[in-house]
């Protein structure tokens, strides 16, 4: 019986997207069968090997089989092949997940004509719609019958039951013609394919096989080449290396070696940031390759990303996604694992949890983070890429253990600051440019860095010697929370209520305004009393009237990042001061009102608002904002 289903509407538009070459690099199609083989292969290899003897094991092979006449190509190979269930799910479906993000990224790429995006998402299977207009697989898996699915990359695709000798998955591409004169396909040139091969699939760890036609010297009965008679033979040949890049030497193995077998892996069109290649001889053995792709997976916000490295165990591959062998802040690192000492014998899921894992999980943490910092001492442009798109994720380290992670993570952190605005600079090179007077780390936050340099507070920084971490992340205070102190010097908001550590002096100069006007605060502390915790006197100010300071705990910028969460209203708030300086016009105008005990109570209001504008945060009552604006204004226009 043959059964016609419709692609999902995803798929059909990225079918649309193929075959309308939106990729322009065609030829990478035959990576990707060849990839999509070498995976089937691994999964039966390892069935077989932990079945006990049920399934027979045999050697891998993916043949290759072009057709210049009928201008077809058939990939073959003897891989755990697909149930019809998993015909229907696999090739049926693009981005299983079905996501959201998945789409709103093509359509951006369709929009913006970025060919490149495309290449992020392993389409796969569906790039052999660019260079064939019917394909055809007929494929048997161990326990289920052989099927043959069929498909012009339209709209739909039929399947039905068919005949396959043993297990595996075949391929048969008709392919498009290059040119219509021209009545020819070179994907069907053997020189075509064996370049391809060489190209892209050099490193796959079974043998692909395709059959040529070779000319030889025909021989004598003593085995001497008959001179000037030739004849023509068919043989097969075997077109890659097949030596896995990491079984490799380590000196044989250069960086554009790395760069290429991460991007046929991997499915990237771009080189990663950094390449690691990493060899462990000792207590434990292991190899690992690993990458830092150098933009960030297109879904690495999203709940359904999956973070892990492959695991292979004595070069058979056991799982795509170890989950295990890499912290959540590293998550966007892509690569693998390959070692002698875990036993096939035990299940997936006793490995996963094996101390040898975890050793090696420890071990490749250390070595990414040492190679970050060498990064960062050494390729200052480099890392400042890194840390563009990745640096989130170190903060995020660095708060998500607590602390925990701080000692091995501190080191990584880089900041943009007042005085080195279009830099970063590390927290080793600020303590060390800090005054001899200087105690603490200060750092002013909130939502970007132009909201930052307007903060009331930052002021008397704009002209003094001190230097301020500009923190326009929202997990930025956080973390530093989490850290508290570096090099034994403390982490200090601007923003805080600094009055317990004014000198003698100052505190003398603001006890004595205070109980000079105790009527004044008195009035805007009860006129504020649901605000504000205290109404004091500032000594930080420069040029604005007034401004907002919390004491310990949460500032401002903390209580808005938290009120943007689930379940706010049981977060903690900040514990606001409005601090007024004392030496603006504005109070010393106000204090023209000081015995009129409404008027003030008026103005503080006014006042309360003006902060929370400097600030960069919202008036909460704009009708009574602005009700009383207009009052201050008739007022002063009618006098
Ligand atoms: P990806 O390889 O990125 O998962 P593909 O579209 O290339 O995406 O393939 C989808 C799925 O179809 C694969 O994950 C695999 O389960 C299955 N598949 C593809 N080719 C083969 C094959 N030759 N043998 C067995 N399964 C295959």
């Amino acid at each position: 019986m043959k059964e016609t289903l419709k692609f999902q509407a995803e798929s059909k538009e990225l079918l649309n997207l193929m075959i309308n070459s939106i990729y322009s690099n065609k030829e990478i199609f035959l990576r990707e069968l060849i990839s999509n083989a070498s995976d089937a292969i691994d999964k039966y290899r390892y069935k077989a090997l932990t079945s006990k003897g049920d399934i027979a094991l045999r050697d891998g092979e993916i043949f290759i089989e072009p057709n210049e006449k009928k201008h077809i190509l058939v990939i073959k190979d003897n891989g755990i092949g697909m149930s019809h269930d998993e015909l229907i799910n696999n090739l049926g479906t693009i981005a299983k997940s079905g996501s959201k993000d998945f789409m709103s990224k093509v359509k951006e790429a369709k929009e913006k004509k970025d060919i490149n995006i495309i290449g992020q998402f392993g389409v796969g299977f569906y790039s052999a719609f660019m260079v064939a207009d019917k394909v055809e697989v007929l494929t048997k898996t161990i326990d289920d019958k052989a099927y043959l699915f069929t498909s012009d990359g339209q709209d739909s695709f039929s399947i039905e039951e068919s005949e396959r000798e043993d297990v595996g998955t075949t391929i048969t591409l008709y392919l498009k013609k290059d040119n219509d004169e021209e009545n020819y396909s070179k994907y069907t040139s053997t020189w075509e394919i064996k370049d391809l091969v060489k190209k892209y699939s050099d490193y796959v760890r079974y043998p692909i096989k395709m059959k040529e036609k070779e000319t030889r010297n025909v021989k004598d009965e003593e085995g001497k080449d008959i001179e000037g008679k030739t004849e023509e033979v068919e043989v097969v040949n075997t077109l890659n290396s097949m030596v896995p890049l990491w079984k490799k030497n380590k000196k044989e193995v250069d960086e554009k070696a790395l760069n290429d077998f991460y991007k046929s892996k991997f499915n990237d069109y771009e080189d990663p940031l950094f390449s690691m290649f990493i060899k462990v001889d000792g207590m434990i053995s292991y190899s690992a390759l690993l990458f830092i792709p150098s933009h960030a997976p297109y879904n690495l916000y999203s709940d359904n990303y999956e973070k892990g490295l492959q695991l292979y165990a004595k070069n058979i591959f056991i799982k795509d996604k170890c989950p295990e062998l890499i912290p959540d802040y590293l998550k966007f690192v892509r690569g693998l694992v390959d070692s002698d000492d875990f036993s096939l014998n035990v299940s997936r899921e006793i490995l996963q949890s094996s101390p040898i894992l975890n050793k090696i999980a420890t071990n490749i943490e250390k070595k990414i983070v040492d190679e970050l910092k060498k990064c960062k001492e050494n390729d200052k442009e480099k890392y400042k890429k890194f840390f563009d798109i990745y640096g989130e994720h170190i903060k995020y380290g660095i708060y998500s253990t607590y602390g925990a992670k701080g000692d091995i993570l501190k080191d990584l952190l880089v900041y943009h600051t007042l005085k080195h605005e279009d830099e970063y600079v590390s927290l080793k090179d600020y303590v060390a440019n800090m005054t001899k007077e200087q105690k603490s780390i200060y750092y002013a936050a909130g939502e970007n860095i132009d909201a930052i340099k307007m903060l009331p507070q930052l002021e008397k920084y704009k002209s003094g010697e001190e230097d301020v971490l500009l923190l326009d992340k929202r997990i930025d205070e956080f973390a530093l929370m989490m850290l508290h102190e570096y090099d034994k010097k403390e982490f200090k908001s601007i923003s805080n209520d600094n009055s317990d550590e004014l000198s003698k002096e100052d505190k003398e100069k603001i006890d004595n305004l205070v109980s000079e006007h105790k009527r004044f605060i008195d009035n805007v502390k009860e006129s504020l009393k649901d605000k504000v915790d205290d109404v004091i006197f500032s000594s930080k100010l420069v040029d604005s009237p007034v401004c907002i300071s919390t004491k310990e705990g949460l500032s401002l910028n903390m209580e808005k990042t938290l009120d943007n969460e689930p379940g706010h209203e049981e977060a903690p708030k900040a514990i606001k001061v409005l601090e007024i300086n004392p030496e603006h016009e504005l109070f010393k105008a106000l204090l023209s009102v000081e015995q009129d005990d409404e008027a003030t109570k008026k103005y503080a209001s006014l006042l309360y608002d003006e902060a929370l504008l400097l600030e960069g945060y919202n008036i909460e009552d704009k009708h009574d904002f602005v009700k009383k604006l207009n009052e201050v204004m008739v007022k002063s226009l009618t006098k």
